[in-house]
């Protein structure tokens, strides 16, 4: 008797009723495991997620968050072996494993990185500077996001167990909302394992992950507007789900991931014997075998100039008959089984519908040599080619997705047909162009943006490090417009804020500072009594202002620094020739003089508590500064980031440099490191 998988709900392993479906290996067809969620109740398990999951994630800043994912990535880089070790079972090569599970951990540790650099240490994140809404300033606005306090709810496809959960994951928890997951039944075996190994490692806060494996009973009932879905698998599927009463009425944020009909374009310059076709034959072969091409980024439709369509053909096929299938397990294999033989039949059938407006090229028979396994068992299939003549009219080949090895060479005439025929998919996940033209590349990239989420264009140049038509970053956005499903999930930071809520705070710039720990113009500044750069990062407060001396700039100064830094640019230097400048009347001091001057303003010379200065954003000259004029500087201390472990923490300063009649010259934020209380403590 096959193990049953486990569901975690409310922090607890429980079994579902009944002896569930049998799930068996893509490779010999042998039961692996069965699955069941019935007699769950699910919501319970969406109110823990929302009362405990949320409550005990929202109680982290993004920086502990992103610690937390740090620590989960490490242990699961522990536990690998045995994800490998199961993962052969959904037909996937060790090469296809890599991408599922060293990729997903590696989401987790980026993610980690991203909040802890680029989000606050703090419970809430400002979507970009204050707006500016009254005359007088006493009145302004700041966008603020916040996490959504429902449950994230994520049903993945079968093709990445790992990944397909982990991508999704590392965002909503970095949100500081909880995750209710649900893995696509014929792969759930090796997601649970996964899940088992996370709760065992105690490392997330209870409630903030739950399971369920088998079917979602009645959970979309329960559903309100602070709860998300996240969904990847076809779009008939994201369809029904989107129809939902509760998801229509409650207005859910619904995302969908969902069919593919990505293509590559290869440029006309990129004939036989350049690196480009070269390129294109590996990009091709690759994106058509990996994973038995069941990844939804794949190349289905490869666009070809016609003129050399036959030497695609011929080179694919060659590169083609070279691909070993088989066992995954077996070092001489390149390509493994399907998930299911079910999922096989249906490649077949995809196939069939194809070849009525394409030929097969290369492939399509159920007569090939599999290494290591039993071909009537297994879930094997052969890599297949098609030629489609006409493109331009046919319709299968734009809308009929194969989720196998499978793809259509389509020629093209010129580029505006290129890009109409990449459009015809009608909106994809990936497309790539490979040329070594760049006006091309930008034609074709402008021409077919609009239609794709994300573009890779290939050249000789970038090859060696490219990551490759195929690979979602977690970096970038992955998504795509109609059949894609219209959504966006990853994309850095973007992906965090697809789980909060954006607002719009409207109130005085005391107000606003005190909500958002950014200090905003027009909000308290006061003379803390000494020196701020006196301070430790603990004592220094939101609001302490320096106000310094003044100091003239005199003809000399500007002089002596055009000599000393050699900037002698004519603004600077010569009389007449500035003044031809419709901007100055005369010679006027350079830029970065006035941000010197501004420095040995108000800097405090003596050992202290401000380590490094690490740089400057924002820097704006406003009005030019001749000689004679007369500097002074407003530094305020706007926002404080505690680097945990570190000794310091990051400390915003808002700096404004006046001349004598207070008119703004120079505007900047001055980036310092400044050491707490402990680290002040053990080196003064
Ligand atoms: P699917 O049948 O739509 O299943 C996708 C997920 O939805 C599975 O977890 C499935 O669970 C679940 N599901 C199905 N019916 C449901 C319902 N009534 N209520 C709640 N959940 C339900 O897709 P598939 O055939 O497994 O996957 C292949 C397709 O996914 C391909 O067309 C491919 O293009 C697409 N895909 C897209 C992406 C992407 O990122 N855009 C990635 C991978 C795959 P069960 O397995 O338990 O039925």
């Amino acid at each position: 008797m096959q193990t049953k998988l486990g569901n975690l709900v409310l922090d607890r392993w429980v079994d579902g009723d009944g002896d569930g479906n049998v799930l068996t290996s893509a490779v010999d067809g042998e039961p692996v495991a069965s699955i069941t969620s019935a007699g769950l109740d699910f919501n319970d398990i969406l109110n823990h997620a929302r009362t405990t999951g949320g409550a005990n994630l929202r109680k982290l800043t993004f920086h502990e968050r992103g610690e937390m994912l740090k620590a989960l990535a490490k242990y699961l880089m522990e536990h690998k072996k045995e994800f490998y070790a199961l993962s052969t079972a959904t037909g996937a090569t060790r090469g296809d494993s890599w991408v599922d599970i060293d990729g997903g951990i590696s989401t987790l540790f980026v993610y980690s990185g991203k909040g802890r650099r680029e989000m606050p240490n703090d419970h809430v994140y400002l979507d970009g500077p204050p707006e500016q809404i009254s005359k007088n300033g006493t009145f302004t606005a700041q966008h603020i996001f916040t996490p959504k306090l429902g449950a994230a709810i994520h049903i993945n496809a079968f093709n990445f167990p790992c990944w397909g959960m982990l991508e999704k994951l590392a965002p909503t928890l970095l949100a500081g909302v909880p995750a209710i997951v649900k893995p696509a039944s014929s792969t759930a075996y090796l997601t649970e394992l996964m899940v088992r190994r996370i709760n065992a490692s105690d490392i997330l806060p209870d409630g903030a992950l739950q399971l369920i494996c088998g079917g979602v009973g009645d959970l979309f009932d329960h559903l309100n507007c602070q709860d998300t879905i996240a969904f990847t698998g076809s779009k008939n599927t994201a369809e029904f789900l989107q129809q939902h009463s509760k998801v229509i009425a409650e207005s859910v944020a619904f995302t969908a991931e969902t069919d593919s009909l990505n293509s590559s374009i290869l440029g006309p310059d990129a004939i036989p014997g350049t690196p480009e076709f070269d390129l294109f034959i590996q990009e091709v072969t690759r994106e058509m075998t990996s994973k038995a091409g069941q990844k939804c980024t794949a190349i289905r439709r490869i666009i070809a100039p016609a003129e050399i369509a036959g030497d695609v053909v011929e080179a694919l096929s060659t590169a083609l008959g070279n691909i070993r299938i088989g066992n995954p397990a077996s070092k001489d294999v390149d390509m493994g089984a399907l998930a299911s033989q079910g999922q096989r039949d249906e490649v077949r059938d995809r196939v069939k519908e194809l070849s009525h407006e394409a030929n097969v090229v290369y492939g399509g028979s159920d007569n090939f040599d599999v290494v290591d396994a039993d071909a009537n068992k297994g879930a094997f299939f052969m890599p297949t080619l098609l030629h489609c003549e006409k493109p331009m009219t046919s319709k299968s080949v734009h809308a009929v997705e194969a989720f196998g090895p499978v793809s259509t060479v389509l020629p093209y005439e010129n580029l505006d047909e290129a890009i109409e025929l990449s459009r015809l998919g009608e909106g994809s996940l990936a497309g790539s162009v490979v040329t070594n033209d760049n006006a091309v590349a930008r034609e074709l990239v402008l021409g077919t943006a609009a239609y794709h989420g994300r573009m890779v264009v290939i050249n000789r140049h970038c090859a060696a490090e490219s990551t490759g038509h195929g690979s979602p970053l977690p970096h970038l956005i992955h998504g795509g417009p109609g059949r894609a499903g219209g959504g966006e999930e990853m994309g850095g930071i973007r992906g965090v804020l697809h789980y909060m809520q954006r607002t719009a705070v409207q109130g005085s710039p005391e107000t606003l500072t005190a909500i958002g720990h950014r200090w905003i113009k027009g909000a308290d500044q006061h003379d803390p009594g000494v020196h701020p750069f006196r301070k430790t990062f603990e004592q220094l407060e939101i609001g302490d202002t320096l106000t310094t001396d003044s100091r003239e700039v005199t003809l000399e100064d500007i002089q002596h620094f055009a000599e000393f830094t050699g900037d002698t640019f004519y603004a600077h230097t010569d009389e007449e020739a500035a003044a031809k400048n419709p901007f100055f009347d005369g010679r006027v001091a350079h830029g970065y003089l006035i941000v010197s001057f501004a420095a040995g303003l108000f800097v405090d010379p003596d050992f202290g508590p401000v380590l490094a200065n690490y740089g400057v954003d924002d820097l704006r000259f406003a009005q030019p500064v001749n000689y004679g004029d007369t500097l002074k500087v407003r530094l305020c201390c706007k926002q404080k980031t505690l680097r945990a472990e570190t000794g310091y923490g990051e400390v915003r300063w808002d700096s404004e440099v006046t001349n004598q009649d207070g008119d703004v010259v120079a505007q900047y934020d001055v980036l310092t490191m400044v050491a707490t209380d402990e680290h002040w403590a053990s080196v003064d």
